[in-house]
């Protein structure tokens, strides 16, 4: 097995290992690659999120290490744990061993220096407990202490001890995760443990911002439905908020997305907020902002979610009549027009507003207020009307230059004016 998994690891990743294993051991201890990286080996994924742990101070360690290699760093001492920062898309996170302690269901737990068979018992399945010793005597040897790499074989996910996700409910998320994602099953006693926790009411311990941290990573999965139809079957969204879709809304509107996303092709968009959107649907603007309250959402979001997400929702219905409000529309993001095309049935009307959004973003009207007061108008409501549809003419082509906007502006505001 330890051959086998070494031929596994990408070249210039297993000549980091070999390196980091080194500098640990003359730091003086043991170092191992835990975590994802190690679980995507045995699933034959690639995964370069790369987490290192070891028994000595990680901070101090990485610190050491990176003005050797004149690599960058960032140190959390508190939390005994570092990034080494090869280059702007490559970290690696390595952590001092911990042991941890929870006082009360569903709180953030008391964090101690521990040792490295500590360490493993922290963790929420099986399968994320497998480690690789990268010391240079060890390099490639498996520790394996709750037969993780079988539940791998077996597709399963396991948690290690009864009362794992009352500790803490992200865990619950995290399987729904890992399983859909996978393709994995939860285990039937592991099943039963997310029934109880829910019917305990676990989620209204857990705070708004750690449930929502890891709804967000749900929401950015490839496929984020899997992870949510699941989520609704067992209560889990609907503890949210009394005024949330319900599951046959949100599994409607959520492949409609999924039609959109299809026919968009483009990354351009932040695929959470957009499938986040169809969770809050049905809500208005009080319930929006109390969601967006309890999941600490920031203040920009939280007027992407609460405010322009109801505004493009009021647009539909001119829309729908072939009556677009380019001046509006100009100024969303792409998630809030994708969302909007989710609505519209018809895919040519989709691709209409598409269209009409890419060259709204794209129109500058040149006249200002200046302008419009120089041609004699009185500031006032008059003026973005104006505006309105000059930019409207513009990006429809019937104008182009300053002078152009100025004629049209003559003609159809104060052609009784002279
Ligand atoms: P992903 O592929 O989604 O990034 P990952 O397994 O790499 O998944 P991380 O969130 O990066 O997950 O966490 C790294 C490791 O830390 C996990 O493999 C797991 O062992 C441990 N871990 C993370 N969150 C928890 C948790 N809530 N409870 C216990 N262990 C956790």
């Amino acid at each position: 097995m330890k051959k086998d998994i070494i031929k596994k690891i990408p070249k210039n990743i297993l000549n980091l290992l070999k390196e980091i294993g080194e500098a640990a051991e003359d730091f003086g201890c043991q170092a191992f690659a835990a975590g994802g990286f190690v679980r995507d080996l045995f699933l034959n994924t690639q995964n370069l999120d790369i987490d290192i742990v070891m028994e000595k101070d990680a901070a101090e360690f990485a610190k050491k290490l990176a003005k050797k290699k004149g690599w960058k760093v960032k140190t959390y001492k508190k939390f005994g744990t570092a990034a080494l920062i090869l280059s702007d898309d490559f970290k690696i996170d390595i952590t001092s061993a911990r042991s941890e302690r929870y006082k009360s269901p569903a709180a953030l737990p008391q964090v101690k220096a521990g040792l490295l068979s500590e360490d493993i018992m922290r963790r929420d399945f099986t399968i994320n407990t497998v480690l690789i010793n990268i010391s240079p005597k060890n390099f490639g040897e498996i520790t394996d202490m709750f037969s993780g790499v079988q539940d791998i074989k077996n597709k399963t996910v396991k948690v290690l001890h009864d009362i794992s996700f009352i500790d803490d409910p992200t865990r619950i998320l995290r399987a729904i995760k890992f399983a859909t994602r996978f393709n994995f099953t939860i285990d039937p006693h592991a099943q039963v443990l997310i029934k109880e926790a829910v019917e305990q009411n676990i989620f209204a311990r857990l705070s708004g911002k750690r449930f929502f941290t890891e709804l967000k990573y749900i929401l950015k999965e490839k496929d984020p439905v899997l992870p949510l139809r699941k989520l609704f079957e067992y209560k889990i969204i609907q503890t949210i908020h009394p005024d949330i879709a319900s599951d046959s809304d949100a599994l409607f509107f959520l492949n409609r997305i999924k039609e959109v996303i299809l026919w968009h092709k483009k990354n351009d968009y932040l695929k959470w907020a957009l499938h986040f959107m169809c969770l809050l649907n049905n809500c208005g603007k009080k319930a929006s902002e109390d969601i967006c309250r309890y999941f600490e959402i920031p203040h920009n979001r939280k007027i992407l979610f609460c405010d322009m997400r109801l505004e493009a929702k009021s647009l539909l219905n001119d829309i729908e009549k072939n009556k677009i409000a380019y001046k509006k529309i100009s100024v969303f993001k792409t998630e809030l027009i994708l969302y909007m095309m989710a609505f519209l049935k018809n895919p040519l009307k989709r691709e209409k507003l598409f269209k009409a959004y890419k060259r709204a973003k794209n129109t500058k009207v040149t006249v200002n207020g200046n302008d419009l007061i120089k041609l004699g108008v009185k500031p006032g409501p008059i003026f973005s009307e104006i505006i309105d549809k000059l930019f409207e003419a513009k990006v429809k082509g019937e104008v182009a230059t300053k002078e152009e906007e100025i004629d049209y502006i003559k003609k159809h505001f104060l052609h009784n004016r002279n």
